[in-house]
């Protein structure tokens, strides 16, 4: 039923993934290769409906669903509205929807429709920032400028739904990474989603982040360095609203997990216990 490769962010892997689009709408960004495969393309809601029911023939009991692929938010509101109306009524015992979002598609809706959506049952959604650094967003082809960022992120979190964001240590190399650590804990300070989950770069083969590092264009960190920039990250996150932080991604060096601002000394010293001790994953051992 699904059209490969599918991913999902590591705190959906319960629930039932529902794919209503394939690949993603900006797919453009230079360090991922995720959907490079897949040209980007919302499938018909009659189609998302067959499928639906199919699942709901094999599953007895569904708690949550993450709605696949890349930025499905992005969806029109008629069809989006419909399919969020079918899932709850053909998974009723259902009490948490998400699914991935974009600056652009964030844009795309208004504030009215995305409580609408809320009410619906969209609980959260996934959105990637990668750096606050508007500088690096450039460098990395996001997409969208800090600005646009922080407009969209605040724009989710005003309509009630939750929000989670993804940073990436080690996007802007090392000559960059004092500018990223302290732009990115800016942005997070700003936008405050209610949860933050950190990725550890890897170059991925065929993708424009691997030209960079083979022509000597990006410097990438060890996982030292890594680490030292997370805690950097850290370190420039001022706020007083509560931001659950993870570091619980595969492709991370240490698996980390707090609440800020309540956990701030405490990650932070846990950054500084695994390096002195030298507690970090094998790099064969990082994954995707
Ligand atoms: S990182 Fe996200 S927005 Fe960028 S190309 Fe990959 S899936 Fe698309």
């Amino acid at each position: 039923m699904y059209d490969m490769p599918l991913y999902r962010p590591p705190s959906e892997a319960n629930s039932l993934i529902i794919q209503a689009t394939l690949g993603c709408s900006h797919n453009k960004c230079s360090f991922c290769s995720m959907y490079k495969g897949k040209k980007f393309t919302i499938k018909p809601l009659e189609q998302i409906k067959e499928e639906i029911l199919e699942f709901r023939k094999i599953y007895t009991y569904v708690q949550r669903i993450f709605i696949a692929d890349g930025d499905a938010l992005i969806i029109p509101m008629n069809d989006l509205r419909e399919l969020l109306k079918f899932i709850k009524n053909t998974f009723k015992e259902c009490t948490r929807v998400t699914m991935y979002a974009s600056p652009k598609s964030i844009r795309l809706k208004t504030i009215d429709e995305l409580r609408e959506l809320k009410n619906l049952g969209l609980e959260m959604v996934y959105m990637g920032i990668e750096s606050g650094s508007e500088e690096i967003l450039k460098d990395i082809n996001k997409g969208a400028t800090r600005d646009e960022i922080i407009q969209a992120g605040k724009k989710i979190k005003e309509s009630d739904i939750k929000l989670s964001a993804t940073i990436i240590s080690g996007i802007g190399g090392k000559e960059k990474t004092n500018l990223h650590a302290k732009d990115t804990g800016s942005i997070i300070s700003i936008i405050k989603p209610d949860y933050v989950g950190v990725l550890s770069l890897m170059i991925e083969k065929n993708t424009e982040i691997e030209e960079k590092v083979k022509n000597g264009e990006l410097e990438i960190l060890s996982s030292f360095e890594i680490l030292k920039e997370i805690k950097e990250i850290l370190k420039n996150i001022n706020t007083d609203e509560k931001i659950i932080f993870r570091s619980n991604h595969a492709s991370n060096y240490v698996s980390l997990k707090g609440n800020l601002p309540i956990d701030k000394d405490r990650l932070i010293e846990d950054i500084d216990w695994c390096i002195e001790n030298s507690y970090i994953k094998n790099e064969k051992n990082r994954s995707l």
